[in-house]
């Protein structure tokens, strides 16, 4: 590329700024074009009425004190990119500057023609890959919220139409149930079935697309109490397979009370239907690090490969297709979502035939963030 450069250079002192115009000229290749200004008011009304291809800036400047110049080129000037020029020869100093958006950070002492040639270079492409990361992270946001809308309305629209189906078919079972020869008995049984599975996917689906379209209120929620609520909608299954579900004392956690109850239902739900060989024993502790929570389930069912641990938490992944343990493999997705909207991170530690531990960990957060 050799078209010319435009380059804002900020900086107060006479003579810096001659050097580094020198330098800039020197490296004159592709020509640059040095608008130079000498406080932050003049970058600001500079930053107003052009473009620029990378900014040079000098932080402290008569009129914004140094630990605070960079921050407000930043809000002035998303766009180009920024080499903050400094005095200072500090490490930590350099990683704060890059942290705050700057692209770079050259130490005056230091400087020469091609350290700064260099530098612009790779500030203007590194500005250039990162432009380009948020256009695809946007864009991706958004394409991401068109195939929720889509999903939702399709398990939305397929939901009346189904609902007739199994009517219809619950009617034929019931009415003509001693007429109907036994193939056809059959045949109604397996439709039912089917058009029962398709129900329970669209329920699922359309929990699973709601779960970022509700304004959630967060608030302080009792984890044990929680615990206990899901232990009664499982007893059934709990009694039924034998299983032992035993829990440590759990704290009192920010969230919605609603998702985390749904969180622990799908976590007991899975270590009670993925059972071994042995009867299940499941149990929900927790461990308190300093800006967080683990809460983990732990159980000593089949367990899951290594090489399955990560893509249990896509939609739609099933390992298991026993005969009889229902699901649509949406399960762990929903708990990921969840766990995602709480801040937090859900991980699996397993060995096959031995058991597995899910972790969910979450933020603590101080008390005056909690709203009421
Ligand atoms: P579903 O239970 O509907 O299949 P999930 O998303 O909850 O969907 O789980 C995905 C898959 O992960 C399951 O089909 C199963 O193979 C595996 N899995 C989940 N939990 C466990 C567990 N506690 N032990 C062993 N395998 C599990």
């Amino acid at each position: 590329m050799n078209e010319e450069r435009k380059i804002l250079l900020v900086e107060d002192d006479p003579e810096h700024a001659h050097v580094i115009t020198r330098y800039l000229r020197k490296a004159d290749r592709r020509g640059n074009k040095i608008s130079l200004v000498k406080t932050l008011a003049e970058a600001k009304d500079a930053l107003t009425n052009d473009s620029f291809d990378a900014i040079l800036l000098d932080l402290s400047l008569p009129d914004s004190p140094i630990h605070n110049t960079l921050q407000q080129m930043v809000q002035l000037n998303p766009v180009a990119p920024l080499i903050v020029l400094t005095s200072i020869n500090d490490l930590e100093f350099a990683t704060a500057a890059v942290q705050q958006g700057a692209q770079d950070y050259l130490v005056k002492s230091e400087l020469n023609t091609e350290a700064l040639d260099r530098s612009i270079r790779y500030a203007i492409e590194r500005k250039h890959a990162q432009m380009q990361l948020e256009d695809y992270a946007t864009q991706l946001k958004e394409s991401n919220r068109h195939l929720e809308n889509f999903a939702h309305t399709l398990a939305h629209e397929i939901r009346s139409p189904l609902t007739v189906i199994s009517g219809c078919l619950q009617m034929i079972e019931h009415s003509h149930a001693k007429k109907l020869e036994a193939e056809l008995g059959e045949l109604l049984g397996d439709s039912l079935m089917a058009v029962r599975g398709i129900s329970e996917l669209v329920e699922t689906l359309l929990e699973f697309s709601q779960a970022n379209a509700q304004q959630l209120a967060f608030k302080p929620v009792d984890l044990e109490a929680i615990f206990f609520h899901v232990y009664a909608l499982l007893r059934p299954l709990i009694n039924e397979a034998s299983a032992v579900v035993t829990h440590d004392p759990l704290p009192e956690i920010y969230g919605n009370e609603i998702q985390l109850r749904q969180l622990l239902l799908n976590l007991i739900n899975n270590a009670l239907k993925y059972r071994g060989d042995e009867d299940p024993r499941v149990h929900v502790g927790c461990t308190d690090h300093s800006d967080n929570w683990t809460i983990y389930v732990s159980d000593n069912g089949r367990g899951i490969s290594a090489n399955d641990q990560q893509r249990i938490f896509d939609a739609f992944t099933r390992l298991d297709v026993t005969p009889g343990i229902s699901g649509v493999g949406i399960g762990l997705a929903f708990c990921k979502r969840i766990v995602e909207l709480h801040e937090g991170k859900i991980w699996v530690e397993s060995e096959p035939g031995k058991g597995s531990t899910f972790f969910v960990s979450v933020p603590k957060r101080a008390p005056n963030e909690i709203a009421s």
